[in-house]
């Protein structure tokens, strides 16, 4: 059998024997999941491209059931999140979340927008919260899953935008006539709702400079965390992680 050469990100490792790792690698088609021999001996040259969320070049032999790494490179480890016990636990719930959702053909985006944010969560400060937000309703939308942010889902009114409510069980926004008609939705306020247009509308280089101030990132925060688990019904384990670190 031919060897696979793929570039990908690591998003789960699992311990393996005495010193070996099972990868699951996040690539543009598809998720491989490939067996590092030795990887976790300290002196290991393939130390750091077998690490989660390194961003490498996997060269894989298949053998019976399952892949091997035969040889391999890390083209980023995102070093500069390992310093940071918040920023990891975020980067470690941006991997859970990817490698959970992303499938078929909207891989190649969820690689790079995964790619992108890291990046971005490496190199610069952002407010954490904001750019949570920011990467659960981009991707969301690379998902085919994004919030209906133009008009009421129930009536189809896209009048008046001062009296918009969220409501996540129907898909995004209910207009205050059919907000009655619904439970748990949640009054928007003008500059909350234009936010949320600004992320999912913005091209992709817009996403990463903006600022708003505190109250506006919490309403955020709370509205996307009702969104996902209503729209996706697991728990992550790592967003529970993340919420126990926050200072
Ligand atoms: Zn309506």
């Amino acid at each position: 059998m031919k060897d696979l050469k793929v570039k990908g990100i690591i998003v789960k490792t699992v311990n393996v024997g005495e010193a070996g790792k099972m990868l699951t690698i996040l690539t543009a088609q598809g998720k491989v999941r490939a067996l590092a021999a030795g990887v976790r001996h300290a002196k290991s040259k393939r130390l750091s491209a077998t690490q989660p969320m390194c961003y490498g070049e996997y060269v894989l032999k298949k053998n019976k059931d399952f892949y091997h790494v035969s040889a391999c490179e890390c083209l980023e480890s995102f070093y500069h999140i390992r310093e940071s016990v918040e920023k990891l636990a975020l980067a470690a719930y941006f991997l859970e979340l990817t490698e959970k959702t992303a499938e078929g053909h909207h891989l190649d985006e969820a690689v790079a927008w995964l790619l992108n944010t890291l990046y971005m969560l490496a190199n610069k400060e952002h407010d954490l919260l904001l750019l949570k937000s920011v990467y659960e309703l981009r991707l969301m939308q690379l998902l085919g899953l994004a919030p209906n942010l133009v008009a009421c889902n129930a009536c189809g009114d896209s009048e008046d935008d001062t009296c918009f409510h969220f409501h996540s069980t129907s898909g995004g926004l209910v207009c205050e006539a059919c907000e009655c008609d619904v439970a748990g939705a949640m009054l928007l306020d003008e500059t909350t709702l234009y936010t949320l247009r600004y992320i999912l509308y913005s091209p992709p280089q817009k996403l990463f400079g903006f600022v708003v101030n505190d109250d506006i990132v919490h309403k955020l925060t709370k509205i996307c965390k009702d969104f996902l688990a209503t729209h996706l019904d697991y728990p992550l384990k790592t967003e529970a992680y993340f919420w126990n670190i926050l200072p």
